[in-house]
């Protein structure tokens, strides 16, 4: 999927787990990496990689994680768990930046990157549907957990 949603999965993750201790946080990691390989096994749909619509998904991406840090702020979330995992779960796909822009990484080496993995995609309306019901769930997720 692409970055804004799986920032969005990642970010609602911190928010519910809120980690404090060593273990927990260790969950949160291994879970927001969790959710970028089942999210990339969700059928969805590739922008062209180009700079323009990269940046527009990172804006959003940012929108995003500030919207669930607001929400969740109502009672008393945890900030830098939201932006961590978000990080985290975002994080993964940096690597395609670093194939198709540099010569460090040859090919991608993340679970769902790598060949054989089911990573699935759809076309332009199906695709991004899938992808806008993980943000919107992320986020009625996140003002739930405000409420409850
Ligand atoms: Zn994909
Ligand atoms: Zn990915």
């Amino acid at each position: 999927m692409i970055i804004s949603a799986h920032a969005a999965a990642g970010a609602f993750i911190g928010a519910a787990i809120k980690p404090e201790s060593k273990k927990a946080w260790a969950g949160t990691i291994v879970l927001a990496l969790g959710s970028h390989a089942l999210l990339d096994f969700v059928p969805h749909w590739h922008y062209p990689f180009i700079p323009l619509w990269l940046a527009l998904d990172i804006i959003a991406a940012l929108v995003i994680v500030f919207l669930i840090i607001k929400i969740t702020r109502v009672k008393n979330g945890s900030d830098k768990a939201v932006v961590i995992a978000a990080l985290v779960a975002a994080g993964a796909d940096i690597e395609y930046v670093l194939v198709e822009f540099s010569l460090l990484l040859p090919e991608p080496v993340f679970l769902s990157h790598r060949p054989g993995f089911p990573h699935l995609h759809a076309g332009f309306f199906w695709g991004n549907i899938t992808q806008f019901m993980v943000v919107v769930i992320s986020l009625a997720g996140s003002y739930y957990l405000s409420r409850n």
